[in-house]
């Protein structure tokens, strides 16, 4: 189905045929306006490779539109029934969206969206420290939701569309889209592809590579993107070797020892946890499992004495 009304203006939305895993297709519906997504079902847990890059770069395409205020009360674009807010807690930090009462889908904003896959950080407390004495920095910030310009020393959020200041986080990106063959994980074949993609460091100016540090080498502050514009110039180009490539041992080998290193050292506390979540049956396996066998151990023994 194209051209679903958007819940918010209601005016009809763009409809995005994006990669899926398996070789699949999903439509995302997208209003420019608005700055909002619309999933039937639970489309945006399907996307791969190429789909996520191709709705980042329609996401980055409607920066230019100024933000349309959101209604109070979103509607189904498929049904008409009012959305639902619906707030999660994932390993990566609070999340919300709108969700259809009818099972249809679910509306999210751009910065929700991209906040919920991990693709974003909040700034840490030395970045804003540094930028505040840095005027020409901060004008490259941009807000993540609607393109707007956004003054980082304000941390909480756009005065446009109020969405929280964050900026990108190349390295999560680099695996969502690389799920399949692992290629953009750093390694040597990363580092060939991106030999001409260095991205300067937003502190001192010195060539940073995303793919291999998450610290420039210059200054040792975090590696910063601010738009989605530079970081797509920056990621697009690494597809074509990632979809041609192979994964090899060393690159394997490489990858554990990086998942044994965890997260880099001495960054600030408020980067949320990386992690994952077992489902909730597993846990009340574990803890039945842990009473009942002392228990059953206890009935064997005296029965057989
Ligand atoms: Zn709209
Ligand atoms: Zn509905
Ligand atoms: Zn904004
Ligand atoms: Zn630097």
């Amino acid at each position: 189905m194209s051209g679903a009304a958007c819940p918010s203006c209601r005016r009809p939305m763009r409809p995005l045929a994006l990669a899926a895993h398996y070789g699949r297709q999903v439509e995302v519906d997208l209003c420019a306006d608005c700055h909002m997504l619309w999933f039937d079902g639970h489309e945006s847990v399907n996307l791969a490779g190429r789909g996520i890059l191709e709705l980042l770069r329609a996401i980055e395409a409607s920066h230019g539109k100024a933000h349309q205020p959101l209604t109070g009360q979103m509607a189904c674009p498929r049904c008409e029934a009012r959305l639902q807010r619906s707030a999660n807690l994932t390993a990566l930090g609070p999340t919300a969206h709108h969700e259809c009462p009818r099972g249809h889908g679910a509306a999210q904003s751009f910065s929700l969206y991209l906040a919920e896959k991990g693709f974003v950080r909040p700034l840490y407390r030395p970045e804003v420290e540094q930028l505040r004495t840095r005027p020409d920095q901060r004008q490259q910030f941009v807000c993540l939701n609607c393109g707007g310009r956004l003054d980082p020393r304000d941390r909480e959020a756009c005065s446009y569309c109020a969405s929280p200041v964050k900026v990108i986080d190349v390295l999560p990106l680099m695996r969502a889209v690389d799920r399949q063959t692992g290629q953009l994980a750093p390694g040597p074949a990363t580092t060939a592809a991106s030999a001409h993609r260095v991205v300067a460091c937003l502190h001192c100016g010195a060539s940073t590579d995303p793919a291999r540090d998450r610290r420039c080498e210059a200054c040792a502050m975090p590696i910063t993107l601010t738009d989605l514009k530079q970081a797509l110039a920056w990621i697009e180009p690494l597809v074509p070797a990632i979809e041609s490539g192979q994964v090899t041992p060393e690159h394997r080998r490489r990858r554990l020892a990086e998942a044994a290193d965890g997260a880099p050292k001495g960054l600030p506390p408020d980067r949320p946890a990386q992690g994952f979540r077992l489902p909730g049956w597993v846990y009340l396996a574990v803890v039945v499992l842990m009473l009942g066998l002392p228990a059953l151990a206890v009935l064997l023994v005296r029965h057989y004495r």
